[in-house]
């Protein structure tokens, strides 16, 4: 958390906000917040946005300057946040970068992280396509589905590692795994290689439903997740398994939500979660 629908409303809000203005300056709390490229901090200053872009759960805003494009590219990872405003932040110590903004409605961009590190990684265009390549799997937007149930197929081990491994699907994390695999009627233990067609079809289709949904809805807001505006999401009154250990089966069949615990936790009705 945030996870790819949460990525995408922060996107959609920089995008709206961002593209055609100007970076007069980008200020760094630490230099070891930016994990790779701190050395062309002084870049970006003068450059412009010209899009605004969604990688898995990283958010990246494509600059250029002169016939020169690069990027920056923020991480969200289990706590960070893009603001343009202070009343949203939830606490001043840890504001990890500043961006100053012309020629546009909002004069600054926050990275707040409550993590002592920050990850920031500003990237020519070479290093940004090397970054690209290692770090994301397939978009589950963009990918069809012959291609999901080729790669679920390929998976030997639990389905839901393999939706959370973001080099193969780049996005999903622990909320978005476990609802859409209790909306397919799929066991997070079940095996990728063992499961029919029509069966990864569906878990496709309903992955791609409940991403939608919670993007329309702002996200889901555990933890201290908002908007760039300040605005948080909604999309945790939807949750039917996610963090509801000992509640009933919101499908009525008499079964409660169980904890598994593995490497995140997994919340199963173990009637209609079938393996
Ligand atoms: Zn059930």
């Amino acid at each position: 958390m945030p996870e790819l629908p949460e990525a995408e409303v922060v996107r959609r809000q920089l995008h709206a906000a961002m593209v055609g203005a100007t970076i007069n300056h980008i200020r760094v709390g630490r230099e070891d917040i930016v994990r790779q490229g701190v050395e062309s901090l002084a870049w970006y200053s003068v450059s412009h946005i010209t899009a605004v872009q969604r990688h898995g759960k990283s958010v990246v805003l494509v600059c250029e300057r002169g016939a020169e494009k690069r990027v920056v590219v923020a991480e969200l990872g289990m706590t960070g946040l893009l603001l343009f405003t202070r009343e949203a932040i939830p606490s001043a110590k840890h504001v990890h970068m500043i961006m100053s903004l012309a020629n546009g409605p909002q004069p600054e961009l926050w990275y707040w992280n409550a993590r002592r590190f920050g990850r920031l990684y500003l990237l020519d265009q070479e290093a940004w396509k090397d970054y690209r390549q290692r770090r994301f799997g397939r978009d589950p937007f963009t990918m069809t589905g012959d291609e999901f149930v080729h790669l679920i197929r390929s998976c030997r081990g639990r389905i839901k590692a393999a939706l959370l491994n973001q080099h193969r699907i780049a996005g999903i994390g622990n909320i978005y795994a476990n609802e859409a695999l209790f909306r397919s009627g799929i066991h997070p233990y079940a095996r990728g290689c063992r499961l029919s067609k029509r069966r990864i079809r569906t878990l496709f289709e309903t992955m791609q439903r409940v991403l939608e949904e919670a993007i329309a809805m702002g996200g889901s807001s555990i933890r201290s997740f908002v908007a760039p505006d300040g605005t948080p999401g909604q999309f945790q009154r939807r949750h039917l398994v996610y963090q509801k250990t000992g509640s009933p089966c919101p499908n009525g069949c008499g079964t409660r939500i169980r904890t598994l615990m593995d490497e995140r936790s997994s919340f199963v009705c173990a009637t209609c979660q079938k393996r």
